[in-house]
């Protein structure tokens, strides 16, 4: 008998990938998430939900967004060619309405009232606020100060669409308080909460559900490659904070004959606190409901991080990414801010792009990958338009100084 799919094996039924993932859950909230499994399998699986969600991505998301060739980025860099996934161009601007779709959509189906969530950069949270608009459904998004002051344009774009806001005052204030507070605020009243996790973390099945709803990326840019080039990408590229766009690329490659590079942030160095590369310093450990690799002070409590890119700041990664990684199958590498911040400035001039801060960290990567490999190809995931960076990086970081 042939060997089953990878997709197919992997998460096991328990939702592990290996030792990673499974479900550290509360005992009052462990049916609850055995449900959402079981909807998820039984609905997610069903013909009307397929066509509806086909549908939606079509004419609603505006997909399939392009898989673009980099010309005067690549020829710039001197090296292999790049080429990058338009998820920029996906509506509200990055990857993360591709599992909020499908979320809202699963949500509907079970009659859920409201939705909430957490956000990091904000990205999750206009995501999620623009499908609970779409279905008529409430939602609530629990953001950290620090993210709220750093992310406004996000914050007033929630707002117009109909969520509210929370804002979240203790710890580090920032994502992981946010997933803190959300998660609590959903223990409350789990009958008609569903909550929809911003990425492939948090208790089975949602690393599962969110990297089948994202693997829409690769399953497109897959053929788009393949038209454009005759060929497979020889190496992809994508940035990881908790790994949703990453693995949403990924999935459609893990079998093929590609290196598969999952991009850290290292933010201002390598010290503990400097930086949130888990995968490269995290050592095994559960938060927020799964286990996994994670960024820890000496007693085992997730470390304090940092990041320029709000998205990327999280001391833990999805299971399926401490997984591959652990298992050879991607490489853990890091960029640290100054990098990203100059690959930001590079996509602007070069392309007439302006990425997220998240996606500049895959770019930055992939400028190094293509002087290391002049003769292959690299498809980056570009996961998000940087509209919602430009007044941070415009004091931080003037634009006269690096262009
Ligand atoms: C949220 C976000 C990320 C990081 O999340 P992943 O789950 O790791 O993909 C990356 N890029 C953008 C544009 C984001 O909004």
């Amino acid at each position: 008998m042939n060997k089953k799919p990878y997709l197919q094996t992997f998460p096991n039924s328990e939702g592990y990938f290996g030792k990673y993932g499974g479900a550290f859950l509360p005992p009052e909230l462990i049916e609850q998430f055995k449900d959402i499994n079981k909807a998820y399998l039984t609905i997610g699986n069903s013909h009307n939900f397929i066509m509806e969600l086909r549908d939606i991505r079509k004419h609603y998301q505006g997909r399939p967004t392009p898989v673009y060739y980099a010309k005067r980025l690549t020829e710039y860099v001197g090296g292999g060619r790049i080429y990058l996934k338009r998820e920029d161009l996906n509506h509200t601007g990055a990857h993360k309405l591709n599992h909020c779709m499908g979320e809202a959509l699963l949500a509907n189906y079970l009659g859920k009232k409201k939705l909430i969530a957490e956000t990091g950069a904000g990205q999750h949270g206009v995501a999620l606020a623009t499908a609970a608009a779409y279905f008529g459904l409430e939602c609530e998004i629990h953001m950290g100060e620090v993210d709220i002051e750093k992310e406004h344009p996000n914050v007033i774009r929630m707002k117009m669409l109909g969520a509210k806001v929370v804002p979240v005052s203790f710890g580090g204030r920032t994502l992981k308080e946010a997933v803190d507070s959300a998660f609590e605020a959903f223990m409350k009243d789990p009958e008609n909460l569903f909550y929809a996790i911003g990425s492939v973390v948090g208790p089975h099945p949602f690393p599962m559900m969110v990297r089948d709803f994202q693997s829409i990326v690769g399953i497109e840019a897959k053929e788009q490659f393949f038209e454009m080039t005759g060929n497979q990408p020889d190496n992809l590229v994508a940035c990881v904070g908790g790994g949703s766009n990453a693995m949403g690329l990924f999935s459609a490659f893990i079998e093929e004959p590609c290196e598969i590079y999952a991009v850290e942030p290292l933010g201002k160095g390598t010290k503990l606190g400097e930086h949130a590369a888990s995968l490269t310093y995290g050592k095994e450990g559960v938060l927020h409901g799964f286990n996994s690799i994670m960024l820890q002070n000496e007693d085992g409590s997730p470390a304090p991080v940092h990041s320029v890119a709000s998205g990327l700041d999280y001391p833990s990664v999805g299971p399926e990414q401490a997984y591959l990684n652990r298992e050879n199958r991607t490489h853990a590498v890091a960029i640290d801010d100054d990098e990203a911040i100059r690959a930001f400035y590079d996509l602007c001039k070069y392309e007439g792009i302006i990425p997220a801060l998240e996606s500049a960290h895959a770019v930055a990567y992939a400028m190094k990958l293509a002087k290391e490999k002049p003769y292959e190809s690299i498809l980056v995931n570009l996961s998000g338009r940087g509209d919602k960076d430009i007044d941070f990086v415009e004091k931080a970081y003037p634009p006269e100084n690096y262009l």
